[in-house]
């Protein structure tokens, strides 16, 4: 065991324990590294958990996010919304199809999709003569965005929901752990290692829809079926043919093997984190340089960020000479995120600019996302509380 004077302290990181070793080397010892028996095991294991009839376990989240955009077949000229805080795969998989991408702003309470905006940007183009296909929600830091406005909107204007859920896995909204495959057509997960749990890379598609989880399962293996449904003739067999330009998209039953053990202590784990939030807004709530990350009263936040607002003027640092203090104390923060609009290729291709969003734009200059994973003790919270706070006064 390391010493607490020798520990790094990173934003987020994977709990690895032995029945997750003893479950990869079972693997490793038998017939199958790749399509083995734990692919369905772990798809299974996933639909149950999250209460969606089909899951499609996949070789990572952005992976994940191509399939859905071809699976819902968005095409040239379709115009498909996302949230410019996120990561830069949300925005991305509308880029892959070749569909225009567009961005709502956030709330700032929620940090997630504004509802209103939303509904107002809807209506714009409406009124130019233009309809939004699509729109991927993303449930920022592990809190759920307000689906149930979001699905009204869905069905009012006919567009499809995808819900990105890679920060969201175990949170429940209005006590439902499934909430994110009730309320969208689509929903989009990662098991990348500083995500719930981990197959070390790792990504799955869960839907009801039976059409779209066949779809994603023919893409994700380069469009080849043996399927006799699919099939134009039967030679053999041997026989088999490619009926889609698909991918080799598919994860190992390695990985799975993983992810099914993992998954099993999803709950442990999303508790623990919550621990963790206790302590940190117990300790940053009463002190009015920092905003603590809100939490609407139907919600259980799955934390997997703590974005930490710091009023870096009232602290008297900057965020640089933040971070550079953080460092000496063996604390690696992150800022989650960059917003999405103002990457050079987004201004370059699509025209956005600085300005476009402000409110994501403002909360991106005082978020930091303080160290969150469920191996933290309490030592480590009080070091890493500690250094925080003393920062302006050295
Ligand atoms: C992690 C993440 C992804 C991508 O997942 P990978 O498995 O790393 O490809 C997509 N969207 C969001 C919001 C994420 O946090």
């Amino acid at each position: 065991m390391k010493s607490n004077s020798s520990k790094f302290y990173g934003y987020g990181k994977q709990t690895i324990e032995q029945e997750d070793i003893e479950t990869v080397v079972e693997v490793l010892k038998g017939d199958w590294l790749t399509q083995g028996p734990y692919v369905k095991k772990f798809e299974d294991a996933l639909s149950e958990k999250f209460e969606a009839k089909y899951a499609s376990a996949v070789a990572n989240g952005t992976a994940a996010l191509h399939l859905t955009a071809l699976a819902l077949e968005w095409k040239k000229d379709d115009i498909v919304i996302t949230t410019p805080m996120t990561f830069l795969a949300s925005a991305n998989c509308i880029l892959y199809a070749g569909a225009t991408p567009d961005f709502v702003d956030i709330d700032p309470i929620s940090y997630t999709i504004d509802i209103e905006k939303l509904e107002n940007r809807i209506l714009n183009y409406k009124k130019e003569g233009l309809k939004v296909k699509a729109i991927v929600a993303v449930d920022y830091a592990g809190h759920p965005c307000d689906w149930k406005n979001l699905r009204k909107i869905a069905n009012k204007y006919d567009i499809q929901l995808v819900s990105d859920n890679c920060h969201a896995l175990g949170a429940k909204l209005d006590g439902d752990i499934g909430y994110a495959n009730k309320y969208a057509d689509v929903t989009v997960m990662s098991f990348h290692p500083v995500k719930h749990i981990t197959s070390g890379e790792g990504g799955a598609v869960l839907t009801n829809n039976y059409d779209i989880f066949e779809k994603i399962n023919l893409l994700k293996t380069h469009g080849i079926t043996k399927n006799e449904q699919y099939l134009s003739r039967n030679e053999g067999p041997w026989y088999y043919e490619m009926v889609e330009l698909g991918f080799n998209y598919r994860i190992t039953d390695i990985q799975c093997a993983l992810g099914a053990s993992q998954l099993k202590k999803l709950d442990g784990f999303v508790q623990k984190r919550n621990e963790i939030a206790d302590f940190y807004n117990e300790n940053f709530s009463d002190d009015n340089r920092f905003i603590c990350p809100h939490v609407a009263n139907n919600v259980r936040h799955a934390y997997h960020l703590y974005p930490l607002q710091i009023k870096f003027e009232e602290l008297g640092v900057s965020k640089r000479e933040f971070f550079a203090k953080m460092k000496k104390d063996r604390i690696g923060p992150q800022v989650h995120y960059i917003p999405v609009h103002l990457q050079p290729y987004y201004q370059k291709h699509f025209g956005f600019k600085k300005g476009d969003f402000p409110v994501s734009e403002s909360f991106y200059h005082n978020e930091v996302s303080i160290p969150m994973y469920p191996s933290l003790e309490n030592d480590d919270l009080c070091h890493i509380v500690d250094a925080i706070k003393k920062v302006g006064k050295s």
